[in-house]
């Protein structure tokens, strides 16, 4: 008998968007395990994942994944060939199209898929289908980090290196990043370079993992985070700490600014949110005084109804320091999934905007497109991601092609989401496994996961790096390329693309950052390119505004933040404020890790931790399932009595479909960006 070989695949980890990079092995079908890259790599995870990377990666081989089309008959899924699949979404699209026009479809893409998958998502949105309604999971986890950049600096992404960058600053302000649990090899970069010397201040409404580490840590108040970093920007330029000659040389509108923070006094601020005065003061003058700082943050920061506002003001803070456009200084959002910074929005799968982030009300872009795709794509903005389901549930959005995302559990409000889905006339998944979204669809395509397949990722550096297949996919699944080219040649198109290689060729063509990013590069420099890399010459860009911002005139924009607080206040009926999150062994909506055994071992299920003092006053104990009631729903979760927190502020993971925390949240979207209020939700809790 022959014997199978292993076979190794160098790739990038499909969980979060740190990017580390490792072997992939793979055997008869099965991925064996995982190597970490051991040689320089960047972002220098040398001889180190995370205990996702390491051994998350058992869903590939689960018996549960989709292995052939499903097409729905009544109640139930019955097996069919490709062919039946994608006539079927071909004529119910069409037909949909006939009936009420091209923009009653929408289509969703997804971070978790590839550079490639994600231009070819947005491409069969406006050259297929023709509608201007194509979105992705994006919007609600960064939407509000890119606004807010775009709107200062000019490009919506991490201005810095993670190993050369964030490794080596002199100082960190981390808030509303549990980088411990969400970006672990990130965060073993900062406390190694925290042993060396470097300060950290951590601000945040719970005691996590990083305050251990950090030179101060400073209790905040869910959703008053404009308050306290204006409160610093104000104190610094009191106190003549600001980067004076890097103000003027660079930026403009600094007297906006210096208006408008003036009311936030350390103990207007200390009123407003509890900062105590002198932590406030501490971390302002160390971060001003401080040769470089880092200014990380994540979705503590962007899930609010005034996420762009929070964005906005942390970067007013890194402008009036002047640490910018230098090594080890910079501003950090910490994205979320693995390709969110590619896949999500330099690919353009967004409503507002065209791959590059270029304009697509610009008839001379417009004409570019025109003249590669021989369609003009439409050149108006469609709905963000939760407004379609708005548009779903009013009956003008009848069709949706979702590749890759469960907003069933991922949408705020997710009842409401559920019963807008049940009012779609067609609906099409394509997804690796039957997730709770998947459930309700019409059709159901089986896709290849990222073991199984070429591509690029993009990391939160900006880094794009090859994803590479160590074995093949289940059956009749098929990696998201080939099943988007196959349903855009049922439509009449010719989409005849020889691999990611040559959809890259097409990108290069069309999207200047990504001009210089060759497979050929690639394969040369497995550390990766990092954008913007606008031709073959141009080795890329380590850390962004050397010389000028991305505005015409190279300068950087103060734009002052208006205060606001959370949108839902505890009251009598709901007292205790909800704020949700990540923990380290499960990711997202746990479609993949909770489908591991070893991540499932170490955190089963959904709960809620509740302050002990707190959980005396309810009368719950630990282990405990209680009743967690806001104004959209209830679950029952398990308590988790311990004292992170103030005891009027509880939190709940979001990875899982029972006890999710999404039946609580609430659909109000930041008028900027539409990014939901995830983050503050008031409730209640009940012994069962
Ligand atoms: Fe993967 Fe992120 Fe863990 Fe690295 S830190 S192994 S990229 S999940």
């Amino acid at each position: 008998a022959r014997l199978s070989r292993v076979t190794k695949a160098e790739t990038t980890c499909n969980y979060c968007a740190v990017g580390c990079r490792f072997d992939l092995y793979g055997k008869d079908g099965e991925v064996l395990g995982v190597r970490p890259a051991d040689e320089d790599a960047t972002p220098a995870n040398n001889f180190s994942t995370c205990v996702k990377g390491k051994f998350g990666y058992d869903f590939v081989n689960s018996p549960n994944r989709l292995k052939t089309p499903l097409i729905r008959e009544g109640d139930e899924f019955r097996e069919a060939t490709w062919g039946e699949a994608l006539d079927r979404i071909h004529e119910e699209l069409s037909r949909i199209r006939e009936e009420n026009g091209d923009d009653a479809i929408a289509v969703t893409s997804s971070s978790k898929c590839t550079n490639e998958e994600n231009y070819l998502a947005q491409k069969f949105a406006r050259q297929v289908l023709h509608t201007k309604h194509v979105d992705n999971c994006a919007r609600l986890c960064h939407s509000s980090t890119v606004v807010g950049l775009q709107q200062t600096v000019g490009y919506g992404a991490m201005t810095n290196r993670i190993n050369e960058d964030i490794g080596k600053t002199d100082c960190y302000l981390i808030t509303g990043s549990n980088t411990t649990e969400s970006h672990p090899v990130l965060a073993t970069r900062i406390k190694q370079n925290v042993r060396d010397g470097a300060d950290l201040f951590v601000f945040d409404p719970r005691e996590i993992g990083l305050a251990e580490h950090a030179t101060q840590y400073t209790r905040t108040k869910p959703g008053e985070d404009i308050a306290w970093l204006n409160g610093m920007i104000r104190h610094i330029i009191d106190n003549d700490l600001h980067d004076r000659g890097f103000i003027e040389e660079r930026t403009k509108h600094f007297d906006q600014l210096k208006e408008k923070v003036e009311p936030f006094t350390p103990a207007k601020v200390e009123e407003l949110t509890g900062v105590p005065e002198d932590e406030l003061i501490h971390a302002a003058e160390t971060i001003a005084t401080a040769d470089t700082c880092i200014f990380g943050w994540a979705m503590g920061m962007t899930q609010h109804a005034h996420g762009t506002r929070n964005v906005l003001a942390v970067a007013n803070l890194a402008l009036v320091t002047g640490n910018l456009g230098k090594p080890r200084a910079g501003l950090s959002p910490f994205r979320g999934q693995n390709n969110v910074q590619g896949g999500g929005g330099d690919m353009g799968p967004a409503p507002h905007t065209l791959p590059g982030y270029q304009d697509l009300t610009d008839d001379a872009i417009l004409d570019k497109f025109e003249e590669s795709w021989g369609v003009r794509p439409p050149n108006e903005i469609g709905l963000r991601l939760p407004e379609q389901y708005d548009a779903m549930e009013e009956g003008h959005i009848k069709g949706m092609f979702i590749m890759g995302e469960n907003p069933v559990l991922s949408e705020p409000d997710i009842r409401g989401a559920e019963k807008a889905i049940e009012k779609l006339e067609f609906l099409a998944v394509q997804d690796i496994f039957l997730t709770e979204t998947a459930e309700f669809a019409d059709v159901v395509l089986p896709a290849a996961s990222a073991a199984e397949k070429h591509g690029t990722f993009t990391n939160t550096e900006r880094r794009i790096q090859r994803v590479r297949p160590a074995v093949s996919p289940p059956r009749k699944a098929k990696p998201d390329l080939e099943i988007l080219s196959d349903l855009a040649n049922r439509f009449g198109f010719e989409w005849d693309y020889d691999g990611p290689a040559d959809v890259m060729a097409e990108i290069n063509d069309l999207v200047p950052i990504y001009g210089g990013v060759t497979y050929d590069r690639l394969e040369s420099t497995p550390e990766g390119l990092q954008w913007p890399c606008e031709d073959e010459s141009d080795p890329g860009t380590p850390y962004l505004y050397k010389k000028e911002f991305n505005f015409e005139d190279g300068k950087a924009r103060f734009v002052p933040a208006d205060y606001a607080g959370p949108v839902e206040l505890p009251d009598e009926e709901f007292p205790l404020m909800l704020t949700s999150g990540r923990v380290l062994y499960h990711w997202h909506t746990g479609t993949m890790t909770r489908r591991v055994n070893v991540l499932m071992d170490h955190v089963p299920e959904s709960f809620v931790t509740i302050h002990p003092e707190m959980a005396d006053e309810l009368g719950v104990t630990d282990d405990e399932y209680v009743r967690v009631v806001s104004r959209r729903g209830d679950i029952v979760t398990k308590a988790n009595v311990e004292e992170t927190s103030d005891p009027g502020v509880v939190f709940i993971p979001m990875h899982f479909a029972h006890g999710a925390i999404n039946e609580l949240t609430q659909h109000e979207l930041d008028p900027t960006s539409f990014i939901p209020e995830y983050k503050v939700t008031s409730v209640r809790i009940q012994p069962l």
